[in-house]
C-alpha cells in the first residue's frame, strides 16, 4: 500500500509514529509541542490562530481607542472619520466573537453505517476502551458524541439539559440511554470521557456515532443537524455483505450538502474472511472495486490514486480486544485470534494514521481558513484606516505649518510696521501740534490788536456807581470771552479740525493694513471720528478780575494833570499821593497802568514822607529853575503890555475851559474812558497768555491725535495677541498631528507585523493542506 511504503514502521505507539509535522512555527511554545500525532497539526494551528486573534483583538482595541480619541478631538477635525471609527469598533466586537468561536473549534468525525456494522466497535477501538455500548444493537435512535473532559469522571449530557449524568461503566451508559424516555429519535447525547484516558480526545477530536442509516427516514435532518460541521465521515460497512443502497443513499445526500466531503470506508468484520482464506483476495478486490466506484465515480469526492487510502479492511472487534489487553499489560495477541490478525491490526492503524492526517488538515482548512481570510481583511482595513489617518494628519500638519509660517510673518510685519508707524505718527503729531500752536498764537495776536473793536461792540448800561460797574465789567468780560472765542474759532478751528481730521484719517489708513479685514470694516465703529472742538479757554473773567477803572473827572490844566505832565506819571503819582492826603493808607492803583500788577504798589511803608517831600521840593526846584527865568521875563513883558486885563482874560479862559471840560465829562465819556482803560488792560493781560493758550490748544490737538493713535494701537495689540494665540494654537495642533502621524504609523507597522504572522500561519498550516 502506498502509505505503508512511506511509513514502514507501524508500531502501535500513537505518539511515536513516523509522521513529523511540517509546521515550523515562530512561536516557541507551540514549537515545543510539536509531536508525532497528526492531530497535533490541528491543535497547534488552533493555538497559533487563537494567538494571532488575541493579538489582533488587542491591536484593534488599541487602534479603536486611538481612532476614537482622534475623531473626538475637536481640534483635529476630519483627521479620522466617523465611518472609520464605526468600522474599527465593529471589528473589535466581531473579533471578540471570533476568538470565542475559535476556542470551541474541534475536529469532528462522524461514523455512519447500518445497524450492527460495528460503528461503536470502531469508535471503541480508536479510543482503546469500551466507551460506547456495542453488540446489543444501537440502544436508541440517538447520536452519541464522544468528546474529552478535563475531569477524571465520565458523564453524559442530553440535549436541552445542563445535567451531567455520571456514568461509570458502559453498561450504565447503555442503561442510561435505554432508560431515558425523554430521548427522541435523532437527538444528540454528549458522552464526556476523561482526556487522561485517551490521547485522541486530548487532541480536540470529537467522535460521533449514529443510529444505523437503515433505521431512519430522516436523513436530511440528520445531515443538517450533525454533519455540516463534520470534517470526516467514516462509513463502517459490513464486509460480510456488499454496500447497501441505504448506506450509499446517505452519502449521496451528504455529498449534495457538502463540497467534497472526506469519506473513509471501513470494511469491518474482515476477520470473518479469515475463515475462507481462498476467497479472501477475491472478496477484497470485489469490495475494493465497488468502494472505489462508489467514491470515485458515484460520489466523485476523491481521485482514484487517493481513493486507495480511503478504503480499509479491518476488524474493530480484534483491535479493541488487542488494545484492551495491551492496556492491561497483557500480550496483544493473548486471546485466540483469527489468522491474519497482524495484517488487519496494522491496516486499522494505517487507517487511523491516514484518517488523523486527513482530519487534522481538513479541519485546519475548514475551521480556520475563513477566519484567516477575515482576519486578513480586518488587518487590511485597519491598516488602510491608519494610512488614511496618517495621510490626513500629514496633510493637515503641512497646512497648519504653512498657516503658522504665514501668521508668524504677519506678526513680524505688524510689529515692524507698528514701530515704523509709531515714529512716523509721532513726527506727524509734533508737526500738527506745532502748526496749531503757531496758528492759534498768530490768531490771538491779531485778535488782541483788534480788541478795541470788540470792546466797542459791547453795549450795556453804564453808570459810575460801583454796583452797575461791577455788572458792566462782568458782562464785558463775558462779551470778550465769547467774542474772542468766536473770532479765534473762526480763524483757527476749521483749519485745525481739517488738518487734524486729515492726519487722523492718514493714521487710520496707515494702521488699517495691520488689522484683519473683519476689524478693518469695523474700524469706524471701534475708532469713532467724533467732532473735535478746540477749546481756547481764555477765562477773561478771572484774567481781568483785577482791572480797576479810573473814571474820576480830571481837568486837563489841573494841578494833577500838570504835575503829571511835567513829572511823568511815576513822579506825579508820588507827588499827588503825598500831597493829596498823607493819611491815605492804600493808594488807588492807576487804571492806566496795565502793568500795575507788576509794579510794586506805592504804600506808606515803602515811600516815606521825607522822600515825598524831597521829590516835591526837587520837582518844584526843577520847575522853578526851568521856568522861573522865562516866567519872570514873560511875566514882566506881559504885565507891562496887557496888565490885569490879560490876567483876567486868561483866568476867564481857564475857567471856561474848566467848565467846558467839566460839562463834557458825561457818562458816555466815562464809558469811553472805561473801555479804553479796559482795552489797554486786557491787551496786556491777553498778550501774557498767548503762549499759554496756544500751547493749551496744541496740547488739546496732541491729546486728541494721541488718543486716536492709542485706540488704533489697541486694535493692533488685539491683532497681535490674536496672531500670537493663533500661532500657539497651530503649534499645539502641529504637535498633536505629529503624534497622531507617528502613532498611526506605529499602528500601521503593527498591522504589517500581524499580516506577516497571518501569512506565516497560512503558509505553515493552510497551503500544505490539499
Ligand atoms: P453498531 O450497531 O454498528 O454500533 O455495531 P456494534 O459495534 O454494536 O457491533 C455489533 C456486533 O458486531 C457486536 O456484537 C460486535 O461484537 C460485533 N462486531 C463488531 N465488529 C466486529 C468485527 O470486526 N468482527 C466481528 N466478528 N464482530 C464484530
Amino acid at each position: 500500500m502506498p502509505y505503508r511504503e512511506k511509513c514502514p514502521d507501524f508500531g502501535d505507539r500513537r505518539h511515536e509514529k513516523c509522521f513529523s509535522l511540517f509546521y515550523t512555527s515562530p512561536h516557541s511554545s507551540i514549537m515545543a509541542e510539536t509531536a508525532a500525532s497528526p492531530l497535533k497539526h490541528f491543535v497547534l494551528a488552533k493555538k497559533a490562530i487563537a494567538a494571532i486573534f488575541d493579538q489582533l483583538l488587542d491591536y484593534v482595541t488599541e487602534g479603536a481607542s486611538f481612532v476614537e480619541a482622534t475623531y473626538r478631538n475637536p481640534e483635529l477635525k476630519n483627521v479620522a472619520t466617523e465611518d472609520e471609527l464605526e468600522k474599527i469598533q465593529a471589528y473589535k466586537s466581531k473579533l471578540a466573537v471570533i476568538g470565542e468561536v475559535l476556542s470551541r473549534r474541534h475536529m469532528k468525525v462522524a461514523f455512519f453505517g447500518r445497524t450492527s456494522s460495528g460503528k461503536s466497535s470502531v469508535i471503541n477501538a480508536m479510543l482503546w476502551d469500551k466507551v460506547l455500548p456495542s453488540g446489543i444493537g444501537h440502544t436508541t435512535n440517538c447520536f452519541l458524541s464522544v468528546e474529552g473532559t478535563d475531569g477524571d469522571k465520565a458523564y453524559l449530557m442530553t440535549e436541552g439539559s445542563d445535567e451531567k449524568k455520571s456514568v461509570k461503566t458502559v453498561n450504565q451508559l447503555a442503561h442510561a440511554l435505554h432508560m431515558d424516555k425523554d430521548l427522541e429519535a435523532g437527538c444528540l447525547v454528549h458522552v464526556f470521557w476523561p482526556k487522561s484516558k485517551c490521547a485522541l480526545l486530548r487532541d480536540d477530536l470529537v467522535l460521533v456515532d449514529s443510529p444505523g442509516t437503515d433505521v431512519t427516514t430522516e436523513l436530511d435532518s440528520w445531515i443538517d443537524k450533525f454533519c455540516l460541521d463534520a470534517d470526516v465521515f467514516v462509513l463502517v460497512a459490513n464486509s460480510e455483505s456488499t454496500l447497501m443502497n441505504t448506506e450509499k443513499h446517505f452519502f449521496h445526500k451528504v455529498n449534495e450538502r457538502l463540497s467534497k466531503p472526506n469519506i473513509f470506508i471501513l470494511n469491518n468484520r474482515w476477520d470473518a474472511s479469515a475463515s475462507e482464506p481462498e476467497y479472501m483476495e477475491d472478496v477484497r478486490r470485489q469490495h475494493m472495486e465497488r468502494c472505489l466506484t462508489f467514491l470515485v465515480d458515484e460520489l466523485k469526492v476523491v481521485d482514484p490514486a487517493e481513493a486507495q487510502n480511503r478504503i480499509f479492511f479491518v476488524s474493530a472487534k480484534e483491535v479493541l480486544s488487542a488494545r484492551k489487553q495491551k492496556s492491561q499489560g497483557l500480550p496483544a495477541d493473548g486471546g485466540a485470534l483469527a489468522e491474519g490478525f497482524q495484517t488487519r491490526f496494522q491496516e486499522f492503524q494505517n487507517f487511523e494514521q491516514i484518517f488523523e492526517e486527513c482530519i487534522s488538515q481538513s479541519a485546519v482548512k475548514t475551521k480556520f481558513e475563513q477566519h484567516t481570510i477575515r482576519a486578513k481583511q480586518i488587518i487590511d482595513t485597519v491598516k488602510d484606516i491608519m494610512d488614511s489617518i496618517n495621510v490626513a494628519a500629514a496633510e493637515k500638519r503641512v497646512y497648519s505649518m504653512e498657516e503658522r509660517e504665514d501668521q508668524k510673518d504677519r506678526l513680524d510685519f505688524v510689529r515692524n510696521q507698528l514701530k515704523l508707524l509709531t515714529e512716523d505718527i509721532k513726527r506727524k503729531i509734533k508737526h500738527v501740534t506745532e502748526d496749531v500752536e503757531s496758528k492759534v498764537s498768530s490768531a490771538m495776536t491779531d485778535e488782541i490788536c483788534r480788541l478795541s473793536v470788540l470792546v466797542d461792540e459791547f453795549y450795556a448800561d453804564f453808570h459810575p456807581s460801583p454796583q452797575v460797574l461791577q455788572l458792566y465789567k462782568s458782562e464785558l468780560n463775558k462779551h470778550l470771552e465769547e467774542g474772542l472765542g468766536k473770532n479765534l474759532a473762526d480763524r483757527c478751528s476749521s483749519e485745525v479740525n481739517e488738518s487734524m481730521h486729515q492726519s487722523q484719517q492718514e493714521m487710520i489708513e496707515n494702521v488699517k493694513p495691520l488689522l484683519p479685514s473683519g476689524v478693518q470694516n469695523q474700524l469706524h465703529l471701534l475708532i469713532p471720528c467724533r467732532k473735535f472742538d478746540l477749546s481756547y479757554d481764555l477765562n477773561c473773567h478771572s484774567l481781568c478780575a483785577d482791572f480797576q477803572e479810573d473814571i474820576a473827572f480830571r481837568f486837563s490844566l489841573g494841578w494833577a494833570s500838570l504835575v503829571n505832565r511835567f513829572l511823568g506819571p511815576k513822579n506825579a503819582q508820588r507827588v499827588l499821593l503825598g500831597l493829596a492826603d498823607p493819611t491815605v493808607q492804600i493808594p488807588r492803583p492807576l487804571a492806566s497802568t496795565p502793568s500795575a500788577a507788576s509794579i510794586p504798589a506805592v504804600t506808606p511803608e515803602n515811600v516815606s514822607q521825607e522822600e515825598l517831600m524831597v521829590t516835591l521840593v526837587t520837582g518844584l526846584a526843577s520847575l522853578t529853575s526851568r521856568t522861573s527865568m522865562s516866567v519872570i521875563i514873560v511875566g514882566g513883558v506881559v504885565w507891562r503890555t496887557v496888565g490885569w486885563k490879560l490876567i483876567t482874560l486868561s483866568m476867564s479862559l481857564y475857567g471856561l475851559l474848566y467848565v467846558y471840560e467839566r460839562l463834557t465829562w458825561t457818562t458816555k465819556a466815562r464809558e469811553r474812558a472805561f473801555k479804553q482803560q479796559f482795552v489797554n488792560y486786557a491787551t496786556e493781560k491777553l498778550q501774557q497768555i498767548i503762549t499759554f493758550t496756544s500751547a493749551n490748544c496744541s496740547h488739546q490737538v496732541q491729546q486728541e491725535m494721541a488718543t486716536t493713535f492709542a485706540r488704533l494701537c489697541q486694535q493692533v495689540d488685539v491683532t497681535e495677541k490674536n496672531l500670537e494665540e493663533e500661532i500657539a494654537r497651530l503649534s499645539k495642533e502641529i504637535n498633536q498631528l505629529e503624534k497622531i502621524q507617528s502613532r498611526s504609523k506605529q499602528l500601521r507597522n503593527k498591522a504589517l507585523h500581524l499580516d506577516n504572522e497571518l501569512e506565516l500561519f497560512t503558509k505553515q498550516f493552510l497551503r500544505q493542506s490539499k
